[in-house]
């Protein structure tokens, strides 16, 4: 079991667009082993693999372990190199929070619809639509693999609040 230090906005990695993994081997289920004691530790229902300092397209959830239906049964999916098909017209607005960003949450609206192609462990790939809370979280985590987080989604003024809050808080 290894715990990682999850990184903190603005570091470098945070930034940066994930390379595609290219190879499905041990290594790789190494990383994703410590992404899923990372995540339940945290205790978070998403983490991708650069909030770890690794910039690889992968990402980790659990959606509903923290909700009060699943009583902390936990159910992980494990996301490489995914990529959104389509995403809908429909959107909804959701309070968002971050590892990676402690204590911040916004409101940030998405499509509320998304079709989705990635890869498991072994290299196999899949296709599915997702929606709701899941569609959202999904955004939310692959958004990660191209640098972005959600307070980019807000005002320029109060993403500059919350970057000098963060970097006073935890990076200084
Ligand atoms: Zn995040």
């Amino acid at each position: 079991m290894t715990i990682k230090r999850i990184l903190i906005y603005p570091e470098d990695c945070l930034k940066q667009v994930a390379k595609p993994v290219k190879i499905f081997d041990a290594e790789l289920k190494a990383l994703i082993q410590d992404m899923l004691d990372t995540m339940y530790d945290a205790p978070g229902v998403g983490l991708a693999a650069p909030q770890i300092g690794v910039s690889l397209r992968v990402a980790v959830t659990d959606v509903y372990w923290r909700s009060e239906e699943a009583g902390g049964q936990r159910e992980h999916k494990v996301w490489i190199n995914p990529e959104f098909l389509w995403k809908s017209e429909n959107t909804e607005i959701t309070e968002e929070g971050c590892l990676s960003l402690p204590d911040i949450y916004g409101d940030v609206e998405r499509p509320n619809a998304v079709r989705l192609r990635w890869f498991d462990l072994e290299g196999k790939q899949y296709e599915e639509d997702f929606e709701g809370f899941q569609a959202v979280a999904l955004q939310h985590e692959f958004d990660h693999l191209d640098g972005k987080v959600f307070i980019d989604y807000l005002s320029p003024l109060k993403r500059r609040m919350i970057i000098k809050r963060l970097k006073k808080k935890y990076l200084s």
